[in-house]
């Protein structure tokens, strides 16, 4: 009877205790700070920085076209909840500025502390290319970007911040070391990229590869007659081995390049935006992982 008595008092402390610290850290959770990312590869970034101390939000969903997405009234209301919006910037969200101008937010745009590469054709000559974080040595900068803007908003947790920032950007760097490891022994040749996008000119910069491409930024998505030709020509002069498209567009233009020219298609690649929940590249590092794999497959 005694012992009946302890195990049901023993039980009943165990859910109080469970009780007040489930109440606890929803309380906790409520009052922390939202970050409202502009697409999903930000966010992930910025969560892998940020941890328990943000909640992070990404405006556009994963699998979406970012460059001339279309806010909804319910990102409005996400974004009412947030005090920070982070931006990619280099005119990459062509929705940004008239986005933010509603919100009473502070904003972080990334490429304001970025060094540009330039697009040098027709339309967009003299623009800066927006995708820098397809570049894993960029990618480490952006981490040490969003790791000071965290520090400036939230001083008492920088040291904290330093440190998820600095586990975050050792795993990067073993991508950056495993690939130019790959481009180092690849025939000289041999050492070009042809995708749908001009997506990669900060890869390609970073590593010592020749860049070719269908159109310049997805904002434009479509392919001309004479791109096409010169594209084509490239890749039977040069004997390319494999093209490439990107996840968020449709790769029949590319399957044309590779009807005429007898290249393999390498696959899709990861650029403005993550696969969904269980897709294969999920976060920022299994993208990164993803689209070496298939460039390192393809080229070889
Ligand atoms: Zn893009």
């Amino acid at each position: 009877m005694k012992k009946n008595f302890l195990f049901l008092f023993l039980s009943f402390l165990i859910c109080l205790t469970i009780t007040s610290c489930k109440r606890t850290s929803y309380k906790k959770e409520s009052n922390k700070e939202v970050i409202l990312a502009s697409f999903t590869v930000l966010a992930d970034i910025i969560e892998n920085v940020a941890k328990d101390d943000f909640i992070v939000r990404s405006i556009t969903k994963p699998g979406i076209e970012v460059h001339g997405y279309q806010p909804t009234p319910s990102d409005l209301i996400k974004a009412s909840k947030a005090s920070v919006f982070i931006d990619n910037g280099f005119g990459f969200e062509l929705w940004a500025e008239k986005f933010v101008s509603n919100l009473k937010v502070k904003r972080v745009t990334i490429s304001d502390r970025l060094d540009p590469i330039f697009i040098s054709e027709d339309f967009y000559k003299g623009k800066p290319n927006p995708h820098a974080w397809i570049s894993p040595k960029r990618g480490m900068i952006y981490v040490d970007i969003i790791v000071d803007s965290l520090s400036e908003i939230k001083p008492s947790k920088a040291e904290s911040f330093k440190n998820n920032g600095q586990i975050y950007k050792n795993k990067i760097a073993q991508l950056d070391k495993d690939f130019s490891l790959f481009i180092n022994n690849l025939e000289k040749n041999n050492r070009y990229l042809v995708t749908c996008e001009g997506a990669f000119s900060y890869l390609t910069n970073d590593y010592g590869l020749k860049e070719a491409y269908l159109w310049p930024v997805n904002a434009e998505s479509q392919i001309t007659p004479k791109r096409m030709a010169r594209t084509i020509s490239l890749v039977k002069n040069k004997n390319i081995p494999s093209v490439f498209c990107e996840s968020t567009v449709n790769n029949e233009s590319q399957m044309i390049v590779v009807s005429e020219t007898g290249a393999n298609y390498g696959g899709d690649l990861f650029v403005d935006s993550l696969s969904k929940d269980n897709g294969s590249a999920n976060t920022y590092l299994k993208m990164l992982q993803k689209n070496l794999t298939l460039i390192k497959k393809g080229l070889n």
